[in-house]
C-alpha cells in the first residue's frame, strides 16, 4: 500500500543522546501520518533567516505510535550545528515518507550490513520486525570505529531478546581491553561465519558511498546475485 505524502509543522519532543556524537530527535505522530520501515523524510529547519532542508531516515518504526524520529551523526558542519542547538518546542517541518529501502517481511532471511550513522533504517526495519512478531530470519552485521561509537547498541541487545529471529554481530576497528567482539571492517570472513546460508539471503546495505562500494564487492565476491542487494547511500559521510 502507498503511504500518502505530508508535509506538516511540529515542534520538537524530545531529544534523545544516543553516543557522545549522535543525537535522535523525535516529533508527535500525526494520526494520519503512516510510513514504511526503512523511509526518510525531508526536514527542514530554520538556520537565522534561511530554512534548510536535508534527508534522514526515519528511525523510529510504524508500529511506534506515538512519536516519529531521526537520528543524526553531528558532523560541525552549519546544518549539523542548528539541529544540535535544537531544543525541545522548537519549530522544524516535516515532508514525507519517502524512499523503497524497506522491509514489511517480503523476504524469510535478509542480511544487513550497516556502518556507522548508516544504522538508522535497521533500527527501524528491526524495530518493526520484532514488534510485528515477524518470523523473518535477520542477520545484521554493524561496524564501527570504537565500541563508544556504537548506536543503539542496548536497542538491539533488548529485541534480540525479545525476537529469537534476530542476531545483531558488532565489529570495531579500534578495540579497548574489554571487547571481546570482531575487530576490524566486515570482510568476507565475517560474513562467511555469521550469514553461512548468505546466497539465500536478500542483503541489505546502508552507509557512506565508500563503505556500500566495499561491501558491494564482497558480496559480489560471494557470488550473491546484484538482485539480492539493495542500497541505501547517506552522501556527506
Ligand atoms: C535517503 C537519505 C537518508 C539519510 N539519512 C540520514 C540519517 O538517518 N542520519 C544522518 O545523520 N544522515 C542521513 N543522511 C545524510 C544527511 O542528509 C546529510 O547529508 C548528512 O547528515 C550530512 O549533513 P551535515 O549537515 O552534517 O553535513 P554537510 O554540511 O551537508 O556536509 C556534507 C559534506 O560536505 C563537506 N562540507 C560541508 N561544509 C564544508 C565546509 N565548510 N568546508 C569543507 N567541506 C565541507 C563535508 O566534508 C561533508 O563531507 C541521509 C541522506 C539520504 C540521501
Amino acid at each position: 500500500m502507498v503511504r500518502p505524502i505530508l508535509k506538516f509543522e511540529t515542534n520538537v519532543k524530545e531529544i534523545i543522546l544516543r553516543t557522545h556524537d549522535v543525537k535522535s530527535f523525535r516529533f508527535p505522530r500525526p494520526e494520519s501520518f503512516n510510513y514504511k520501515p526503512g523511509q526518510f523524510m525531508f526536514l527542514t529547519i530554520k538556520i537565522g533567516e534561511e530554512e534548510e532542508r536535508k534527508h534522514f531516515t526515519i528511525s523510529s518504526s510504524p508500529t511506534e505510535k506515538d512519536f516519529i524520529e531521526f537520528t543524526k551523526k553531528l558532523t560541525g558542519h552549519s546544518f549539523s550545528d542548528a539541529l544540535d542547538a535544537l531544543k525541545v518546542g522548537d519549530w522544524v517541518e516535516i515532508e514525507a515518507p519517502y524512499g523503497n529501502f524497506t522491509f514489511e517481511g517480503e523476504f524469510t532471511k535478509i542480511g544487513m550490513i550497516s556502518g556507522g550513522i548508516g544504522i538508522t533504517p535497521f533500527r527501524s526495519i528491526c524495530k518493526y520486525c520484532t514488534d510485528k512478531l515477524l518470523e523473518t530470519k535477520i542477520t545484521l552485521l554493524y561496524g564501527n570505529h570504537t565500541e563508544k561509537d556504537i548506536i543503539f547498541r542496548k536497542e538491539f541487545e533488548e529485541m534480540q531478546e525479545q525476537n529469537k529471529n534476530l542476531k545483531v554481530v558488532f565489529t570495531v576497528s579500534e578495540v579497548c581491553e574489554s571487547w571481546t567482539g570482531y575487530t576490524g571492517r566486515i570482510d568476507i570472513g565475517m560474513i562467511k561465519n555469521e550469514v553461512p546460508d548468505y546466497r539465500e539471503r536478500v542483503f541489505y546495505i546502508c552507509g557512506p558511498l565508500i563503505m556500500i562500494k566495499a561491501i558491494e564487492n564482497l558480496l559480489e565476491g560471494l557470488d550473491v546475485p546484484r538482485g539480492n542487494i539493495r542500497k541505501e547511500i547517506f552522501p556527506g559521510y
